[in-house]
């Protein structure tokens, strides 16, 4: 077994603390990474508070996770002691069912292995996350990352970025189409780099006036204030897809009145209530609503090696891991750059 430190969330009320806790001995098909960087995920905060229900305490949050291998198991192929690795939102599947088959583990049939707030297969192993010094991951489930870019920046690729790339991919996203991205948070700023790079004209639809510049920095052509009903209605029609990422409980109907013939609304935030949708929406135009949860591995490495080859990345903020109830209720307030990401090295102070 293999002691680690971390932090905490040890019930839904309070503040998340250290915590000590075994990894799993080295299995033979296991990767050991030491971790360097841990980002900061809505869904770490969700989970952390019970909103989504069902939540396992003691629990280490963290799902957007790189650092070193530093030992593999006798039968691992693919990574060896010394590269540079990161793990997602998923550490294991049946890997057998016939989406698992498809590389889409994330939607395997019998549920995928969530990497904190779940139990491995084995049936007794209690899944821990990135918020900690050390993971131990089957080498199916674990991603090569390349040295040429910025690790902390790269973190948040792990979760945000195939989150955001994923539905994108999927809807068909290319040159010339009309984006809409919705909540200019830490997926929502991933969501306007990709479609940007992939050639759409972007709008940032958006709660915070004060998000503009940074939109277009971003690449965002428009930036639209979604409480300005005037301005949302020059907008009707008018979008080929919209990403939905907003974290809190809304209304779909607005985003669907400004979809063209045909569009798609690609819902990743996962608010705790359930949403109004107005069926007369949804059959003007012919509009749809598409969920997608991450991507799977092979799509995952994918998104990695494109982010590489294109110089993206995200846009970060460092805290040290002492901070990380302050950076929950800033990230609330919408008051992050866009993602924080978890200097792992502040824990073993
Ligand atoms: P985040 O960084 O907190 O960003 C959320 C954004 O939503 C905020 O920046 C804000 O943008 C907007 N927002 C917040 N409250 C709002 C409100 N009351 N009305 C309208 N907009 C509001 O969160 P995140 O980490 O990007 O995650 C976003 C959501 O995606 C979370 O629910 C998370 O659990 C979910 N998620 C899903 C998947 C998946 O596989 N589908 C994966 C990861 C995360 P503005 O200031 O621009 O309005
Ligand atoms: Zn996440
Ligand atoms: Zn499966």
């Amino acid at each position: 077994m293999i002691p680690v430190k971390a932090y905490a969330a040890y019930n839904e009320k309070d503040p998340l603390a250290p915590f000590e806790f075994k990894r799993r001995a080295l299995g033979e098909n296991d990767v050991q990474i030491e971790i360097a960087y841990c980002g900061v995920c809505h869904s770490d905060l969700h989970q952390a508070r019970n909103e989504w229900g069902g939540s396992m305490y003691p629990m280490v949050p963290g799902h957007e996770i790189v650092g070193k291998v530093i030992a593999v198991g006798a039968k691992v192929t693919n990574f060896k002691v010394g590269d540079t690795a990161g793990v997602g939102v998923m550490v294991d599947s049946c890997r057998v069912c016939k989406n698992c088959q498809r590389d889409l583990e994330q939607y395997c049939v019998e549920g995928m292995t969530g990497t904190y707030n779940a139990m491995e297969r084995d049936g007794k192993t209690v899944a821990q996350g990135g918020y900690s010094t050390q993971i131990v991951t089957d080498e199916k489930y674990v991603l090569h990352v390349s040295d040429k870019l910025d690790l902390k920046a790269v973190a948040p690729l792990l979760c945000a970025g195939i989150t955001t790339y994923s539905p994108l991919r999927y809807a068909g996203v290319t040159k010339g189409m009309k984006v809409g991205v919705v909540g200019l948070g830490g997926l929502g700023h991933m969501g306007v780099k990709f479609a940007v790079s992939f050639g759409a004209e972007v709008t940032v639809l958006s709660t915070s006036p004060s998000k503009e510049a940074d939109a277009k920095k971003l690449g965002a052509t428009n930036f639209l204030v979604t409480t300005d009903a005037e301005a949302m209605k020059k907008y009707n029609g008018y979008f080929d897809v919209i990403l939905d990422a907003i974290s809190a409980n809304h209304d779909y109907t607005k985003y669907l009145d400004l979809l063209d013939i045909d569009g798609k609304l690609l819902v990743v935030g996962l608010p705790s209530e359930d949403p109004k949708v107005s069926p007369f929406s949804l059959i003007t135009n012919r509009r749809s609503i598409t969920g997608s949860m991450i991507g799977g591995i092979k799509e995952t490495q994918e998104m990695l090696d494109y982010c590489a080859e294109k110089n993206i990345v995200a846009d970060v903020e460092m805290i040290n891991m002492q901070d990380i109830n302050n950076a929950y209720e800033r990230m609330l307030k919408g008051d992050v750059k866009y993602r924080f990401v978890i200097d792992i090295a502040s824990l073993k102070k």
